[in-house]
């Protein structure tokens, strides 16, 4: 029996057992630095007591596990490669990658979970956003006290931006957005939703 806390996810009791060990065929490992392969052993263990033991649990159940957003801050899976005034760690693209590839290992809406907040949330305020959201948004996004979601795809045009019918209005003192997402990850759970619209 695999149990590693006593979180309500956790309770979900499991039998499942992961003892994943990448074999290195074609010696791809030693590209990496040590800091990397540091990075993907720590996330690969992680996955191991926290996530491969349940999934199977809670996909059965339609379980989303809330206490893995504060967990993946914990660990630095939301926006790794942001500079660390915003929370992020400072680290590269390969060292996120592994970090991604980690968990899709482990399970790919996991995954969707964290590279959504990395990448579709805290790039585009990150990259966007005034020096007010950034410090208001990228600090909580990175340690899990929030969570965000990214909003494209539309029932009628599905995730074509030309077809896109959502629009927004500036109001002065607000933005009046109107339209339809669908299939957007992190949604119901999200404190925060950057959306696309057209003017
Ligand atoms: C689990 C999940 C999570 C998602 N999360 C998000 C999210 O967080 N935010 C968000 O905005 N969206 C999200 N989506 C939506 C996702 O991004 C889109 O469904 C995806 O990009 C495909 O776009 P589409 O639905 O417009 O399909 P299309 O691009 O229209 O594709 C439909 C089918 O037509 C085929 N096709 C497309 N173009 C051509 C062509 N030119 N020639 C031949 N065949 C073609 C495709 O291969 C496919 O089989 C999510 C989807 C899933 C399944």
């Amino acid at each position: 029996m695999s149990k590693t806390s006593s979180s309500p996810s956790h309770q979900m009791a499991s039998n499942h057992q992961d003892h994943f060990e990448s074999p290195d065929y074609y010696q791809l490992d030693d590209l990496l630095s040590e800091e990397h392969l540091m990075i993907r052993a720590s996330i690969r263990d992680f996955v191991k007591k926290e996530i491969t033991p349940f999934i199977e649990v809670w996909a059965e159940k339609n379980h989303f596990p809330n206490e893995i957003v504060s967990k993946f801050g914990m660990i630095g899976a939301f926006g790794p490669t942001f500079p660390l005034q915003y929370g992020g760690g400072g680290l590269d693209y390969i060292s996120y990658g592994l970090i991604m590839q980690e968990i899709e290992r482990g399970d790919s809406g996991m995954r969707s979970t964290a590279s959504v907040q990395g990448s579709l949330v805290m790039y585009p305020i990150y990259t966007y956003g005034s020096e007010e959201q950034k410090q208001k948004f990228l600090p909580k996004l990175a340690s899990g006290e929030m969570l965000g979601c990214f909003g494209l795809t539309e029932p009628n045009h599905g995730s074509n931006p030309s077809g896109m019918e959502t629009s927004f209005e500036d109001k002065g003192d607000h933005y009046l957005l109107n339209g339809a997402k669908m299939w957007i990850s992190n949604a119901p759970h999200a404190d925060i939703a950057v959306r696309l619209g057209k003017r």
